[in-house]
């Protein structure tokens, strides 16, 4: 019986975690879970999974739970307070975490501190502070199992390999809604054309990255910390129909690879339960059915997220956790339609070019960056608006 904590329970990596959970009632027991906004979502999961605390973003949402469940139910926790507490205090043997955005570091961290192992799906925990991540995964000993489908891939695709064979990593992209698009189509694009993935079903946030681009950038930085490879020895293909799900080069010229279909179960599942595998109840990959697989470089004109990423890890220190935060911003804005989808890579391009870049190998300078991000993206976002209404 594995006792997880489930960071972002209400979300769409959590929700599916918990899907995985109720069909193996046996492999798991729901010991914490946190929400941010879906209460109503978070209160379902208490009657159902029975926690034995939970946190929200604050006081107010706290004592609102509180009264809603009654006595007899779970401790209520708010704040990063609370989240912590969720990872790192109680009793549990995984953390899963798939909080959205910079708010899941210091958890995930805190989780890793305690020595709890970690299914990560929050990528921005890598981007903002890989270094000092993996230094403390090294230090605690705890084990760090990827969620992200790329990662997994890899992951898998590492397996029973020599590490010093690599010869490159090999992400696969689908490319989002826009991936034929020409510069001028991009002009004019909606939230509600964004948040039309063609395989995936995600978050808005994670979806709006997809279709920039800036997914795939975040994966990159993600892939460098995690399996510890120069930047510059992974590259991006884009594979429209999100089977591959990436690949790893060996120095002999062997590519091995992962494919599946596009379901976010499977990696889950192999994070919760590594080395063992779940039987799911998913249709099988019919090959036979499929009439091609394709693969095509990515185009850095129409999506400059990509490059801004790579710009960004080259450069180290606090630089990473200025990108995301910037592009945690200009993703909001343009979601709130006060920017252009096109924007979205002038913003974060202008956040870090005035970013005086620092070491990040402790957690103030990296939270002071992030707070400089957004401060400073906030004004950028200001900047255009007022252009575009003069
Ligand atoms: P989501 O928006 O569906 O869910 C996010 C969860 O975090 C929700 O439970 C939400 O309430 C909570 N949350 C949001 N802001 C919070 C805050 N400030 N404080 C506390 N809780 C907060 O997102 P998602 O699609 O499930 O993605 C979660 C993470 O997993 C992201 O980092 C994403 O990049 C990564 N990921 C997701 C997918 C996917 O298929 N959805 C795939 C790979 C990686
Ligand atoms: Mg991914």
């Amino acid at each position: 019986m594995k006792r997880l904590a489930i960071l972002g329970s209400t979300g769409s990596i959590g929700v599916s975690t918990l899907e995985i959970v109720t069909e193996y009632p046996n492999h798991f027991r729901i010991v914490a879970l946190t929400a941010g906004r879906n209460l109503a979502l978070l209160e379902e999961q208490i009657v159902r999974f029975r926690p034995e605390v939970v946190a929200v973003p604050d006081q107010e949402n706290a004592q609102r739970l509180k009264e809603r469940i009654g006595a007899g139910g779970p401790r209520v926790l708010c704040g990063t307070e609370g989240l912590i507490e969720c990872a790192a205090g109680s009793p549990v043997d995984m953390v899963v975490s798939a909080i959205v955005g910079a708010a899941g570091l210091e958890p995930t961290l805190a989780a890793i501190e305690a020595g709890r192992d970690v299914a990560l799906a929050n990528k921005e925990t890598l981007v903002i502070a890989g270094e000092l991540v993996m230094a403390a995964v090294a230090r605690s000993g705890c084990r760090l199992f990827p969620v992200d489908s790329e990662h997994s891939a890899i992951f898998q695709s590492l397996e029973g390999h020599r590490k010093s064979d690599v010869r490159r990593l090999i992400l696969t992209a689908s490319g989002g809604p826009f991936r034929n698009w020409s510069l001028d189509d991009l002009q004019d694009v909606t939230p509600q054309d964004a948040l039309a993935h063609p395989n995936w079903t995600m978050g808005r946030k994670i979806t709006i990255d997809s279709a920039t681009m800036m997914n795939k950038g975040l994966e990159v930085i993600e892939a460098h910390w995690l399996f510890d490879v120069p930047v510059d020895d992974i590259a991006v293909h884009i594979h429209p129909e999100s089977i591959v799900h990436s690949m790893v080069e060996y120095v002999d010229g062997a590519l091995i690879a992962q494919l599946g279909i596009p379901d976010m179960k499977t990696p889950i599942a192999y994070a919760l339960t590594y080395p063992e595998r779940l039987t799911l109840n998913l249709p099988a990959l019919d090959l036979c059915r499929l009439s091609q697989l394709n693969f095509a470089v990515p185009n850095s004109q129409c999506f400059p997220c990509l490059g801004l990423a790579y710009d960004a890890i080259r450069r180290g220190g606090t630089t990473p956790a200025v990108l995301n935060a910037a592009n945690e911003l200009a993703v909001e804005a343009f979601l709130q339609e006060k920017i252009a989808f096109l924007d979205i890579p002038r913003i974060i391009g202008k956040v870090v070019a005035m970013h005086i870049n620092t070491e990040a190998s402790s957690l103030e300078p990296i939270l002071a960056a992030d707070m400089w991000a957004r401060q400073t993206a906030q004004s950028v976002i200001h900047e255009i608006q007022g252009v575009s209404y003069a």
